[in-house]
């Protein structure tokens, strides 16, 4: 399957700042528009608990990435509340499991702002899984979770689970797929993780995270690592 049958778009990280160009859906639009014309950025952030947080050695969010705290729903609220007052929308990928909280206002007010809200699968399952044991933290603790199926059909669970829930929970279309965790070149070479993508009526993911120059911890990014984003993002 090439690129013009299914679209694996830059960024799977929190936030892109590939100026120019936000997938390559639009690469072709970016490369026609004539310099100081509006330059077309994305930001982005996934809904979902982050390891090693609040200190280091703790992994307890691994087990459960979806059942996000109070911090982090604040964190992604405010963050919307401020690029919003910008002009501008948050492209949120949700992991399903949220879903299940006793209060999801919060994210029905995110989209009913505008942001878009996209699906993150709903355990933050490892897309590339070939063995049981690689699917997800979770399922490795409570293997019988996966009722005895192969990962594709797991993963393809995990995924479908979460566009339904998103719609009867909160009433939100999911606004396309991220794969949890970037790979450097996307989903290529695994059709038939496109397939189960596919087949579940999406027709672009955010999957692809090339390496590339970063910054310092605590410091401003300087120019040569924007060039760089901008540059292995092309590649
Ligand atoms: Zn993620």
């Amino acid at each position: 399957m090439n690129r013009r049958d299914f679209l694996c778009t830059a960024g799977a990280a929190g936030a892109l700042f590939a100026a120019g160009r936000f997938s390559r859906h639009t690469a072709a639009d970016a490369r026609s528009a004539a310099p100081g014309e509006r330059a077309q950025i994305a930001i982005t952030l996934d809904l979902e608990m982050s390891r090693n947080f609040p200190t280091w050695e703790t992994t307890h969010w691994d087990y459960e990435k979806g059942n996000l705290d109070a911090d982090t729903k604040a964190y992604s609220v405010e963050a919307a509340r401020r690029v919003r007052e910008k002009g501008g929308v948050i492209h949120f990928f949700c992991v399903g499991r949220v879903l299940e909280q006793e209060n999801v206002d919060w994210l029905k007010r995110l989209a009913a702002d505008g942001h878009k809200i996209g699906n993150h699968t709903y355990d933050h399952v490892y897309v590339l899984a070939k063995k049981p044991e690689e699917v997800q933290f979770r399922f490795t603790r409570a293997p019988w979770l996966m009722r005895g199926k192969a990962p594709a059909d797991v993963i393809a669970d995990n995924i479908r689970m979460t566009t339904e829930a998103l719609k009867t929970r909160a009433g939100i279309d999911a606004a396309g797929f991220r794969t949890p965790g970037g790979f450097s070149t996307g989903l290529e070479g695994r059709e038939d993780v496109q397939r189960i993508l596919l087949d579940q009526g999406f027709t672009w993911c955010s999957s692809k995270y090339p390496p590339h120059a970063n910054s310092k911890e605590g410091e401003r990014p300087k120019q040569d690592v924007f060039d760089d984003i901008v540059k292995k993002q092309a590649a």
